[in-house]
């Protein structure tokens, strides 16, 4: 199964897909955090990324058609894959066809995460993400056991520096400019589904299977 996961910065879909890769043993591919990994590594790309990152902007379809390219292409994503956080642009939409065009692959689903600014804002604002394993907890929501130590491997939870509000908001203008468009391109080639994603990911999950069930999707 070939999933795109979309929705605004905050929608869920780092922890519904998070989720979805113990339910369905297929890889979760974030693009945002193949960047944070360069950025990480000061690669000559990370370098590149890391102030486009922090002002919330996007980077160039061309790197990140060729990062994608890349990890669609390993062996791991025979089985199939989930998009997070790509694509973003109808650009890098047109280059994910050819992609899986080439590779044999086909897109079976599109999910659309529907969830309030209000809730966005609350959720951002309140993310810590684990340095080690990327583990995602929210202070007010799902927080972590022990305050600022990882559940999952016991690193150290961080604040990430685009989670701030004059950040948030900007990249809030910027997917209502450049992603939203792409609800409706998918729409009209019936691949998109909305899901309901301002309750917790027990639900999210549920509400997906439901969507791969009606749809029959395998
Ligand atoms: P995310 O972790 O998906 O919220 O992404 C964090 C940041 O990485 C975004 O605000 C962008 O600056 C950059 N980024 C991630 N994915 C993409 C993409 N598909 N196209 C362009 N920029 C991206």
């Amino acid at each position: 199964m070939n999933i795109i996961i979309l929705g605004a910065p905050g929608a869920g879909k780092g922890t519904l897909s998070d989720a979805l890769v113990k339910e369905l043993g297929i890889p979760k591919i974030s693009t945002g955090d193949m960047l944070r990994k360069e950025v990480k590594d000061c690669t000559p790309l990370g370098l590149k990324a890391k102030e486009i990152m922090a002002r919330g902007a996007l980077v160039s379809d061309q790197i990140i058609n060729e990062l994608l390219r890349n990890r669609v292409k390993q062996n791991d994503c025979k089985k199939g894959f989930m998009l997070d956080g790509f694509p973003r642009t109808i650009n890098q939409a047109e280059e994910l066809f050819k992609i899986t065009e080439e590779l044999g692959y086909k897109i079976d689903l599109v999910i659309d995460l529907v969830v309030s600014e209000e809730l966005i804002v609350k959720r951002l604002t309140n993310r810590r993400v684990c340095r080690k394993c990327g583990g995602n907890f929210n202070l007010f929501s799902s927080h972590s056991k022990k305050p600022g130590i990882c559940d999952f491997c016991g690193g150290e939870l961080y604040q990430r520096a685009d989670d701030n509000e004059a950040t948030i908001r900007n990249r809030l203008q910027v997917y209502a400019k450049d992603t939203q468009p792409l609800i409706n391109y998918y729409a009209k080639k019936g691949l998109l589904t909305e899901l309901a994603a301002d309750n917790g990911v027990l639900e999210m999950v549920k509400a997906f299977k439901k969507i791969v069930m009606e749809q029959k999707i395998k």
